[in-house]
């Protein structure tokens, strides 16, 4: 069964009744820090952000969204994209406050968790929680107040998330290692003039599996389920090895599978049983080294 999410703002609205005013959307939106709504075709974006900020992630969703619908042969769908601010420790400044200091700068998230993605509930379309950078204040010793903004480049993780979408849309979703394995593989990639096109080919999480498969069973892997709901709760811990070993054997199927396209790749190897996957299994791990 696809995900059903909640967004946060959606979650300040519920207590509404089904149709709510400007001024109740207004002030509801405010209470959970929203600075901006842009409104798109087929595409809503809720951002703490100004708006020339908030244009910056329309622009990467769009683009995004375009290429990876084509890619998976489906029609777009009605997006609800929720920015939702996260703090980010380690921004220092020294007593003198001619002096500041970053320590242990990572992808902001929250338990964990750079993103979700999932189907909207209650009426049809999908929606995408990003959490990004909440903008922070230091103090200075003589008092004064500086504002800091951190950029990520948040492109592979909106690829990721926009890669589950685009799945769920062309019946393409679960087990859970399929559904990581090819997020991730996309989220590799990198979008030009509305295509997508491969990424670094070799990459970290390649090399991650490389270092750990040796420790694990195809079948381990295999039964990985993944609740993102539970995650976001803090209910449940990451499986920190399923990500770079969920990439590692979609990347094994598809050099195996060599389908015309992408996704017809794909469908073959969603179609392929448990059985038939377990009788890969050293061929997988040699092809690890
Ligand atoms: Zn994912």
């Amino acid at each position: 069964m696809p995900r059903r999410l909640f967004a946060p703002l959606a979650l300040a609205l519920l207590p509404a009744c089904r149709s709510i005013s400007v001024e109740q959307f207004a002030a509801a939106a405010r209470n959970s820090g929203v600075r901006c709504v842009a409104v798109e075709p087929d595409m809503t974006v809720v951002s703490p952000y100004a708006p020339g900020r908030t244009a910056e992630y329309v622009d990467l969703f769009r683009d995004s969204a375009d290429a990876i619908f084509t890619a998976f042969g489906v029609e777009g769908t009605d997006l609800s994209v929720y920015l939702e601010p996260v703090d980010m420790p380690g921004f220092r400044i020294d007593e003198s406050g001619d002096h500041f200091e970053l320590e242990g700068v990572q992808r902001p998230a929250h338990n964990g968790v750079v993103g979700l993605a999932g189907e909207r509930r209650g009426s049809d379309g999908h929606v995408i929680v990003l959490y990004v950078p909440k903008d922070q204040a230091v103090r200075t010793a003589d008092g004064r107040e500086i504002r800091g903004t951190f950029r990520f480049d948040q492109g592979s993780t909106v690829r990721h998330e926009l890669t589950h979408i685009a799945a769920n849309l062309a019946g393409l979703e679960g087990p859970t290692w399929f559904d990581e394995g090819i997020a991730i593989e996309i989220s590799s990639m990198r979008v030009e003039g509305g295509v997508l096109l491969p990424g670094r080919g070799d990459s970290l999480s390649l090399a991650a599996a490389r270092r750990i498969h040796a420790e694990h069973s195809l079948e381990e892997l295999l039964a990985w389920q993944e609740r993102g709901d539970r995650l976001h709760r803090g209910d449940e811990d990451v499986f920190r090895a399923g990500r770079p070993l969920a990439h590692a054997l979609m990347l094994f199927l598809l050099q195996r599978v060599q389908g015309d396209t992408l996704l017809e790749s794909l469908r073959t190897i969603h179609s392929m049983s448990a059985a038939e996957l377990l009788g890969l299994e050293d061929d997988w791990h040699r092809w690890l080294g």
